[in-house]
């Protein structure tokens, strides 16, 4: 360090701060990197990587890209997942005694970005803050780019606050966190976290945390002076955690966050819960395969036409409602627009023409909007009276509830139109983008420089004339100002009080006494007028930033109509109906379909199923069927015809009345875990523990082939015993599909359960899918025949026959089951019973075993039995 220039020990202490970062230090027109910064940075950006010397002994690996374009720099390492410290000059360099003053302005990180241009129009982006002890966890979470903030918390034990926090996570999806030692110490959390949303994370000291502090930036923060005007009195983990967030925001922005001037405290069970298995598994926003939004349910829902809407879409796809009033409500709306489509095209026309409002109206109150992002907004508001007017008109009452919601902003509207350009440059800076009219002193200011140029066209044609030089004229450069300019060949005829200013290959270039004295009042005049119309514009900026709560309200409304007009186009083009909703925990659906296949396969090809659940002698349904057959499809039918009712859509079907359920819990395949390094086994395992736990009467459960992941005496087992368990103390609507066939015999056993299978129709050694759901069981897997359909050779097809067979023939013998096709061949419960003690039996090892031991392992295998 001692050796080192004075410049880069400025930057080793600033380096020394943010240590974290990539930092881009401000030298002259470029940002430079050094060090390790600048062998990732090269690598990432593809920039040449050089070195400097630092007065070391060795030289610093540096990189470094020009400051005019350094967002994009910026952007592309933050969509990679750094952060970035912007260390600028901060004092005039040519002010500047020694050593030019430096400072990081501002950090860019994964969950603050603002840039429209990196951000996904229609997801938000939100940065999360997370603080557990062993009493509880408290959430909090914000999109910079909108200025939302919400907050919950949760008090319990650490594992049930861990599978909260998953929850939650799985919901909000945000690309950076921030926690406390204390949460990141557990492995398995972290480890979900990482696999699945891959957040950016940062992890402060548990030591940091003092709750008197937090409470003071919180009323700082939101101006207000008591904490129950933000609903989180006594909420201590919501404190905590929103304390930490806005810390940090401030820490990194460095700037005004006005726009963030709201909290929302929410009850995660005031929504249905979706637990991040179940999001995944139901494919809401991407498919588990290709990981794909195209395929997945928002990709079929999502007809918004405005940024907003598709934000909103994703929130409330995100948190169904449990409450029956505010459901009816949106159909309400949805109701009206598909029965006038006069008034659904109309809106949509209309909201076609509104842009991100709510993201322009943070970018406005952060101070680094341009004159485009202020017209795009006025075109925005000028919509608004005409979408007032045409939902007042609407014979809806719910629409014309939301029209008095909508603020036209005609003040907003009115500024801006009279003082910015139609057409502004991108630049702010650079002058014109203030109309004429706005401001009587930038008038008179453009009136003089225009004079001035009018002058200079008399003098250019004066001295043409005096000089005999035909082609004279005069020309301006940044450089070098005004000059008289002549070609070589006219050269003879230039006068003696031509002073000369530049020489080119083809001319020279001159100025005169008048001209350098005119130069100094056209150039004065003109940076004046940009001085004055940068100075306007920030003052127009400042008035708009004020009515920002006024805008981020609006744009609230203007969303949820977007939403709920989407819903109405789906629900016409798809034939979609509207569901009753009843309170008995019935779902009762007739010919209901999967949203998504029915649209991903040849049109009418899709085949409908009836379904009818309740919490008597239809609560559990076991459906068995060969692979392919359709169980799965039918089963995430039931399940996505339940949200779509729950966030206020209409449905795939001829008729529907859904009971509302508080959660839907999947358990279903296990591909998508294996990245996850836990066993398939495990996880499948750890996904019922959750389900079992969590699970209450107002539940809708979906089981497909539990216990796949282990021997087929195991895995029966466990699915026994976990459906025995639902149908006697949980008691929840439940799916299970299963190749067991032996779990069919439970249907005997208790009158809650019933079988169904998916008819197929044998035709030689050739199956068809008939896709047909009816009561009843097979006992046939048809895996053979399905191999064939899959093209596996008939060689192979031929010999897994002969092998069936034998298997089977000796299967019958050995368990000796009076049954004697193959065809209806039922095992029963006892003879694996049988099996399963031989087994344990055998295995004891009688020579290692104390005499009190054996008694004790005889007594568990017939406490056991
Ligand atoms: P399983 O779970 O029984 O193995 P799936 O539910 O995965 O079967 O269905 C396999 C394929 O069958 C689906 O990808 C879909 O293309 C088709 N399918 C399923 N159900 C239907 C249906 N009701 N009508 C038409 N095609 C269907």
């Amino acid at each position: 360090m001692e050796n080192l220039t004075p410049m880069m020990k400025q930057y080793m202490n600033i380096k020394n701060q943010y240590k974290d970062c990539i930092l881009f230090f401000r030298l002259g027109d470029f940002y430079e990197m050094f060090f390790d910064d600048a062998l990732t940075a090269s690598k990432e950006l593809e920039i040449t990587l050089t070195q400097r010397d630092c007065g070391g002994e060795e030289k610093a690996p540096m990189c470094g890209v020009p400051h005019h374009v350094v967002d994009s720099y910026i952007g592309k390492l933050v969509e990679r997942g750094y952060k970035v410290a912007i260390c600028e000059q901060v004092e005039d360099p040519t002010l500047a005694k020694g050593l030019v003053e430096r400072d990081v302005i501002r950090v860019v990180t994964p969950g603050t970005i603002t840039d429209l241009t990196i951000l996904d129009e229609k997801s938000n982006n939100f940065l999360v803050s997370v603080y557990l002890d062993n009493m509880g966890i408290g959430l909090c979470y914000v999109d910079n780019s909108t200025g939302e903030m919400y907050t919950t918390q949760y008090l319990g034990k650490e594992i049930d606050s861990y599978n909260f926090v998953i929850d939650e996570l799985g919901k909000i999806f945000p690309s950076e966190i921030i926690c406390n030692k204390a949460f990141s110490l557990n492995e398995r959390a972290m480890k979900i976290i990482k696999n699945r949303i891959n957040p950016y994370i940062n992890i402060y000291e548990d030591s940091s945390i003092n709750n008197d502090d937090w409470e003071k930036v919180i009323l700082d923060h939101f101006k207000v002076d008591i904490l129950d005007k933000l609903d989180i009195k006594d909420k201590l983990f919501s404190i905590l955690a929103t304390g930490k967030l806005i810390d940090y925001l401030y820490l990194t922005q460095k700037n005004s966050l006005d726009h963030i001037n709201h909290l929302s405290y929410y009850h995660p069970n005031n929504y249905m819960i979706l637990d991040i298995s179940t999001r995944t598994n139901l494919e809401i926003h991407e498919t588990i395969m290709s990981r794909d939004k195209k395929g997945a349910l928002i990709w079929l829902l999502d007809k918004t036409s405005t940024a907003m809407g598709g934000r909103l879409l994703k929130k409330w796809l995100e948190q169904p409602l449990i409450n029956s009033v505010e459901i009816k409500k949106r159909q309400k709306v949805v109701d009206y627009f598909v029965n006038n489509l006069m008034a659904m095209d109309d809106i949509k026309g209309l909201l076609k023409r509104i842009y991100d409002i709510e993201r322009l109206s943070s970018k406005i109150s952060y101070g680094n909007c341009n004159g485009r992002d202020l017209i795009s907004l006025k075109n925005s508001i000028e919509v608004l009276p005409e979408l007032r007017k045409s939902l007042q008109q609407s014979h809806c009452k719910e629409l014309v509830e939301i029209s008095l919601e909508i603020d036209s902003l005609e003040d907003v509207y009115n500024l801006i139109n009279k003082s910015i350009c139609d057409n502004p440059p991108i630049s702010v800076k650079e002058g014109g983008l203030i109309k004429e009219g706005y401001d009587s002193e930038l008038d008179a200011l453009r009136k003089g420089s225009l004079g001035g140029k009018e002058w200079l066209a008399a003098l250019e044609l004066e001295e043409r004339n005096k000089t005999n030089i035909k082609n004279l004229k005069i020309g301006f450069n940044k450089k070098t100002g005004y000059y008289f300019e002549v070609t070589k060949s006219n050269l003879p005829l230039v006068p003696d009080y031509f002073i000369r200013k530049q020489t080119l290959t083809n001319a020279e270039r001159y100025y005169t006494e008048k001209l350098k004295e005119m130069e100094i009042k056209i150039l004065g005049a003109e940076e004046r007028v940009l001085d004055l119309e940068y100075t306007l514009f920030q003052d127009i900026r400042d008035r708009v930033k004020e009515e920002t709560e006024r805008i981020q309200r609006t744009s609230k409304v203007i969303s949820k109509i977007d939403v709920l007009n989407s819903f109405s186009q789906v629900a016409y083009k798809n034939n979609y109906v509207k569901p009753d909703l009843n309170n008995k925990g019935i779902i009762h659906i007739e010919e209901g379909r999967h949203p998504v296949v029915e649209n991903t396969i040849e049109s009418n090809l899709f085949i409908p199923n009836d379904t009818y659940l309740d919490i008597k002698d239809n609560m559990v349904q076991i459906i068995t069927g060969p692979n392919m057959a359709g169980k799965s499809t039918y089963m995430r039918q039931v399940a996505i015809i339940t949200l779509l009712t729950q966030i206020g859509s209409f449905v795939p079907a001829k008729k529907a009345n859904i009971g509302i359920v508080d959660r839907i819990f999947t358990r279903i395949g296990a591909s998508d875990n294996l990245s996850q390094g836990e066993s398939t086994f495990m996880v499948e395992m750890n996904e019922v523990s959750n389900i079992i736990k969590s699970a209450t009467p107002n539940s809708l459960i979906i089981l497909d082939e539990v216990g796949r992941g282990t021997s087929t005496y195991d895995g029966l087992s466990i699915a026994w015993a976990v459906v025995e368990h639902i149908v006697k103390n949980i008691k929840a609507k439940t799916l299970f599909a299963t190749h067991y066939h032996e779990l069919t015999e439970l249907e005997e056993k208790f009158s809650e359960i019933k079988n169904l299978t998916i008819l197929v129709e044998e035709k030689g050694d050739d199956i068809v899918f008939l896709r047909k759901i009816v009561e009843g069981s097979t006992n046939r897997s048809y895996g053979i025949e399905v191999a064939k359909l899959a093209g596996i050779n008939k060689a192979i097809i031929d010999r897994a026959n002969e092998i069936l067979s034998s298997i089977e023939g000796n299967h019958q013998l050995s368990i000796n089951n009076s049954s004697n096709t193959h065809h209806n061949k039922q095992l029963n419960m006892m003879d694996y019973k049988k099996d399963y003690y031989l087994d344990r039996i055998i295995n004891i090892d009688i020579s290692s075993l104390t005499p009190i031991e054996a008694m004790n392992t005889l007594y568990n295998l017939i406490e056991d039995a």
